[in-house]
């Protein structure tokens, strides 16, 4: 358990089968989560979270592709002129 809080936030009622909600910070009834639309049926998930740090991952993973791109780009342009400057 990461939240400590005794009722749950949804019902009002003492937490039985609970479970870590991250968009209510807050410890819920089990019944909850599967109601809520971040709740993902095919993978049993709550996707609350994952939604936000996966913009996140796939932005730097864009960049930190572009950044290999041009460094690539820019080595081959050099070496190019290096073997031209050989020849
Ligand atoms: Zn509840």
């Amino acid at each position: 358990m990461i939240y400590d809080n005794e009722k749950c936030p949804v019902c009002g009622h003492r937490t039985m089968t609970a479970v870590n909600c991250e968009k209510e910070a807050a410890t819920i009834c089990m019944s909850h989560c599967y109601e809520c639309s971040f709740f993902i049926r095919m993978f049993a998930h709550c996707s609350y979270r994952r939604q936000f740090a996966d913009k996140k991952r796939i932005i730097s993973e864009q960049e930190r592709v572009r950044g290999m791109i041009r460094k690539f780009k820019g080595s081959t342009v050099n070496n190019q002129e290096e073997n031209r400057k050989n020849e």
